[in-house]
C-alpha cells in the first residue's frame, strides 16, 4: 500500500539518502526563503568538499534567536537536515510566522566526515558530544569505562554480550549507561570518546557564538540526534543544572515531558562534555538548549551496533572495507530508519518542539 501521512505539507523528499544530497536539500530550502537570509561555511576538508553548511535567516540585530543543530553526531544528521528542511520550508510558505525581533540559525552537518562516512564521530575518531570539556586541566576519568574496556574489546559478539552482560547485573543498569556511555576520554578507538583537544565541530560552534555575539541575546537551541530512547518518539533532554534559570525555563517551554537526565528522569544519563555545556556559558535568562532525541531501536542495539563499529573500523586493512560497508548499513538502520511512518513522527515531534522553542523564546 503506498504511504499516505497524516501531516499537512509533509513530504518524504525532505529525507537525504546521502550527506551530498543533504547538503543540496538544505541550500534549496535555506535560498527559498522570502525573509533575508546570510549563509556561512566551514570547510573540514576541501577536497572532499566536507563542509558544515550555517544560515541565518531574518534580521541580523534580531535580540532572540531560535537555534537548531543537526549532524552532531554525523550519521544522525540525515533526521537533522530532514528536521531543518521542513521547518524552513514551513516558514518560506508562511505556515510558521517569525516575529520581527527573532531569527533563526540553522546549523546542518555539525560533523560532515561523520555524516558523509555514516559514522557517529568524526574524523579523528571523536565524539562531538562529548568534547565540550576544559582541555587546560587533566582529562576527566571515567572510572567504570576503564573496568568495561577490556570487555567492549572481544571479538567474539555472543562471548563480548555474556561479559557486558555480567558487568550490568553486578553494578546495576544506569551505573553501566554512564560507564559505557558517559564518555571517556583514554581510548581513542572506543565509542563515546570525547578527544585529546577541541575538534573541528566545536570550532564551528565557538565561531558561530562569537561571529554573531549570541551571548548578547535570547537563545532557544535544539539539537537534534536519534538512536536513543523508545522508537518514533522525540525526548526533550535537557542537561541544565537543576535549580538553573536554563532548567526552569526549558520545563515552562517545553513542559513536564522534559527529560532530565541528572534526576534518572529520562532516556539519557549525565554525560561528560556535552555540546549544551558551551552555550550554557554564554546564555542569560529566558534562554536554554535542548537535546531533541529522536528513539529507534533502543539502548542495547545502540551499544551493540556502536562496538560493531569500532571493532570494523580499528581491523586490519584488507577485511576492514568489506566489514566497514556492512557496519554502516548496520548503522544506518539504527540511526536513520527506512521507515516512512517513524520519519512521519520525526517531522511531527519536530514541528511541535521547535514551535514550543520558537513561542518560547520570542
Ligand atoms: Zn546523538
Amino acid at each position: 500500500m503506498p504511504f499516505q501521512s497524516t501531516l499537512q505539507c509533509f513530504s518524504l523528499q525532505s529525507f537525504p539518502d546521502h550527506y551530498r544530497q543533504g547538503c543540496e536539500l538544505w541550500e534549496r530550502a535555506l535560498e527559498s526563503q522570502k525573509l533575508p537570509f546570510t549563509r556561512l561555511d566551514f570547510t573540514l576538508s576541501p577536497q572532499d568538499n566536507l563542509l558544515c553548511q550555517t544560515g541565518w535567516i531574518g534580521n541580523l540585530d534580531a535580540e532572540a534567536v531560535l537555534v537548531v543543530i543537526g549532524g552532531t553526531h554525523g550519521i544522525e544528521g540525515f533526521t537533522g537536515t530532514a528536521v531543518q528542511v521542513d521547518w524552513m520550508q514551513m516558514v518560506a510558505n508562511g505556515l510558521i510566522a517569525l516575529p520581527d525581533h527573532t531569527a533563526m540559525l540553522m546549523i546542518n552537518a555539525l560533523n560532515p566526515w561523520g555524516y558523509a562516512n555514516n559514522r557517529r564521530c568524526d574524523d579523528q575518531g571523536i565524539d562531538v558530544n562529548r568534547n565540550f570539556i576544559d582541555f587546560s586541566q587533566p582529562l576527566p576519568i571515567n572510572p567504570g569505562y576503564e573496568e568495561l574496556q577490556p570487555l567492549l574489546g572481544i571479538r567474539d559478539r555472543d562471548a563480548r554480550a555474556k561479559a557486558i552482560d555480567g558487568y550490568c547485573l553486578r553494578v546495576g543498569q544506569r551505573p553501566y549507561e554512564i560507564a559505557f556511555s558517559g564518555g571517556q576520554f583514554n581510548d581513542p578507538a572506543g565509542p563515546f570518546y570525547g578527544g585529546q583537544r577541541p575538534g573541528f565541530s566545536r570550532g564551528v560552534i565557538e565561531s558561530l557564538i562569537r561571529h554573531y555575539s549570541l551571548a548578547n541575546r535570547y537563545l532557544a537551541v535544539v539539537d537534534v540526534h536519534t538512536g536513543l530512547g523508545p522508537y518514533g518518539y522525540g525526548e526533550v533532554i535537557c542537561d541544565h543544572p537543576l535549580g538553573t534559570d536554563g532548567l526552569m525555563t526549558a520545563i515552562e517551554w517545553f513542559g513536564p515531558g522534559c527529560g532530565l537526565p541528572s534526576t534518572g528522569k529520562s532516556s539519557s544519563v549525565p554525560k561528560l562534555g556535552l555540546l549544551d555545556y558551551a552555550w550554557h556559558q554564554v546564555m542569560g535568562p529566558k534562554s536554554c538548549f535542548v537535546t531533541l532525541e529522536f528513539g529507534t531501536m533502543g539502548t542495547a542495539a545502540l551499544f551493540d551496533t556502536l562496538l560493531d563499529e569500532a571493532s570494523a573500523w580499528s581491523s586490519s586493512e584488507c577485511a576492514s572495507s568489506h566489514s566497514k560497508a556492512v557496519v554502516a548499513e548496520q548503522m544506518k538502520a539504527h540511526f536513520y530508519p527506512k521507515d516512512n511512518h517513524w520519519r512521519e513522527a520525526v517531522i511531527f515531534r519536530a514541528r511541535q518542539v521547535l514551535h514550543q522553542a520558537l513561542v518560547g523564546v520570542s
